[in-house]
C-alpha cells in the first residue's frame, strides 16, 4: 500500500489535490480495508469464533464486523489511515498530510466509539499490524472473553 501511495503522491503532499485524486485515495483506502478484513475473517474462522457478520449496515463508523447477539463491534484499523503509533515511522514521507488527516481520522474514530458505546455496543479496535503473523493475538483473546461474558449475560433467566 505504501508504494502505491508514493507513486500517486510523488511529493508526499496531499493538501489541495484535485477532487479526482481524493477519490482515488478513497479507493485505495477501501481496497486496503478489504484485504485486512479478509485476513481478520480468516483469523476468526480459524479460531472458531462465530456469530459475526462483515460490514453490517446502519452502524455509525462502519465497523468491519458485528457480533449482533453479543452487541460487540470490531474495527480493523489500517495503521496508516488511523495513525498507529507503532507503525508511524514508516509514514514520515507524508508527514504534513499525515498530521492533519490522520489526527482527524482518529478523532472521528473516538467520537464514533463513544456513540456506539452509548448505543450499548462494546467496541474493539484492532490495528492492521496486529493481524500479522507473529503478532501475539491479544485482541482475539479479548474478543473471545467479551463474547463469552456478553452472551452469557444475554441469556434470559
Ligand atoms: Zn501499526
Amino acid at each position: 500500500m505504501e508504494q502505491r501511495l508514493r507513486r500517486l503522491l510523488p511529493n508526499g503532499q496531499f493538501a489541495g489535490v484535485p477532487t479526482q485524486h481524493t477519490a482515488r485515495m478513497r479507493a485505495i483506502k477501501s481496497t486496503g480495508n478489504r484485504s485486512t478484513e479478509k485476513r481478520a475473517r480468516a483469523i476468526l474462522i480459524r479460531a472458531g469464533v462465530r456469530g459475526w457478520q462483515m460490514q453490517p449496515a446502519g452502524l455509525v463508523g462502519k465497523p468491519d464486523f458485528l457480533f449482533a447477539a453479543a452487541k460487540v463491534v470490531l474495527f480493523i484499523d489500517g495503521c496508516y489511515w488511523h495513525g498507529c503509533g507503532q507503525c508511524s515511522h514508516a509514514f514520515r514521507k507524508n508527514r504534513r498530510y499525515w498530521n492533519a488527516k490522520i489526527a482527524g481520522n482518529s478523532e472521528r474514530d473516538r467520537r464514533n466509539d463513544a456513540s456506539l458505546r452509548r448505543a450499548g455496543y462494546r467496541v474493539l479496535r484492532v490495528w492492521e499490524h496486529e493481524l500479522s503473523a507473529g503478532c501475539d493475538g491479544k485482541w482475539l483473546i479479548r474478543l473471545k472473553r467479551w463474547l463469552t461474558t456478553r452472551l452469557a449475560s444475554a441469556i434470559p433467566t
